[in-house]
């Protein structure tokens, strides 16, 4: 038999290509929460409150008192590559935002239900405006998409109904609620301890008490004693080491020997963004082997100031796990600090008890 003839090569349609794109960037409740949170931040808010309802998939809802948005770039506002952070290619150097690429709006968009309400200082009304792939449209048929004028306070409210509800098999992948919620708090709480000056909440729609909040004024330790508990707050060894030939700095909060428990937290900032990396973690873990119980992990939160020069801040957002230049030198300074650090207190311990 002749080989079958090859299927012609055809454009996808922008439609199809953003859906994909969009369900690549979020791919869970957490990931828009992340995209939103750092939103906020961007616009200088100092106030920033989380509804959630479902885990997130049903609800999610944000509220800042941030800059807000103009009336006149509610019409762009969630098409894809739109932004008001970057203009050159090169300004990613030195971008100060955690937004820069314009994608995470445009895809919440295409995969969820959005209200955008927002109030600049210079507007005497609020303005809300509903999306649906990318371009406004009406709150209800036959009404228009024009945003239109409302009464509200200074700042953004982002409401996300119905995550993935044109992706049916995404969103019965979700089983677990409660699953969903746990991983958005994580997200929040990490950006909590990090972002001092910013008082953070979060509570599940419809119920009475917060799950979790933090005033502005709450200072570094009060943020991870709101977040982590008390019994990691009061065995936390603060430490701060850099190194001019490898262009870094490294500072944060980390615990002692007297903690232990059967996972490591690991809190790690590059260059204010929440990063992940499997290097960085298991040479904590090394770290502390010695000075820990068997099966026995600490609590590490870790900033990383490094030379933007050696850091590819340009990476996709659905790569979580960062790479950095001298990644090995830095890791194993930092590892060294903190065995010296926890060497300290341990004889201090040793000492206390002998006398
Ligand atoms: P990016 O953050 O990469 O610019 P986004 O899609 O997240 O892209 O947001 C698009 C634009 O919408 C931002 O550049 C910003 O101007 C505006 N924006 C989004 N969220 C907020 C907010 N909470 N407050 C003020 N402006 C916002
Ligand atoms: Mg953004």
């Amino acid at each position: 038999l002749p080989p079958e003839t090859p299927r012609r090569i055809k454009a996808l349609d922008l439609d199809v290509v953003n859906k994909i794109a969009a369900g690549e960037i979020i791919v869970a409740p957490m990931h828009a929460l992340k995209e939103l949170l750092e939103n906020s931040v961007d616009a200088g808010s100092t106030i920033v409150e989380v509804v959630v309802k479902e885990g997130g998939l049903k609800l999610l809802q944000i509220t800042d008192n941030g800059h807000g948005i103009e009336a006149n770039d509610l019409p762009i506002l969630c098409e894809r590559f739109t932004t008001s952070k970057l203009q050159n290619f090169e300004d990613l150097m030195s971008i100060g935002t955690y937004g820069f690429r314009g994608e995470a709006l445009a895809s919440i968009s295409h995969i969820a239900h959005l209200k955008v309400t927002t109030r600049t200082a210079n507007s005497s009304c609020a303005w809300q405006a509903f999306y649906a792939d990318g371009k406004l449209t009406p709150s209800k048929p036959g009404q228009s998409a024009d945003p239109k004028p409302t009464a509200g306070r200074l700042g953004t409210q982002i409401t996300v109904e119905d995550l993935f509800y044109n992706i049916p098999n995404r969103r019965r992948a979700f089983r677990s609620p409660s699953e969903e919620y746990a991983k958005v708090l994580d997200v929040i709480t990490r950006y909590a301890v990090h972002r001092e000056g910013v008082a953070f909440s979060i509570k599940k729609y419809g119920e009475s008490g917060t799950g979790f909040s933090v005033a502005a004024a709450a200072t570094k330790i009060d943020r991870i004693k709101q977040a982590y508990g008390g019994a990691v707050a009061k065995e936390l060894m603060e430490f701060e080491v850099g190194d001019d030939k490898w262009g870094f700095k490294a500072s944060g909060y980390a615990t002692n020997a007297n903690y232990s428990v059967k996972r490591t937290t690991l809190l790690l900032f590059i260059n204010n963004r929440s990063v992940e990396s499997s290097a960085v973690k298991k040479a904590i873990e090394q770290t502390y082997q010695m000075f820990l119980p068997k099966g026995g992990h600490p609590f590490v939160y870790l900033c990383l100031e490094i030379d933007p020069g050696r850091v590819d801040v340009n990476v996709h957002p659905t790569k979580r796990e960062v790479h950095f230049l001298n990644e090995d030198e830095i890791v194993e300074l930092v590892c060294d600090h903190l065995r010296e650090s926890l060497a300290k207190v341990d004889t201090i311990r040793t000492f206390k008890t002998q006398t």
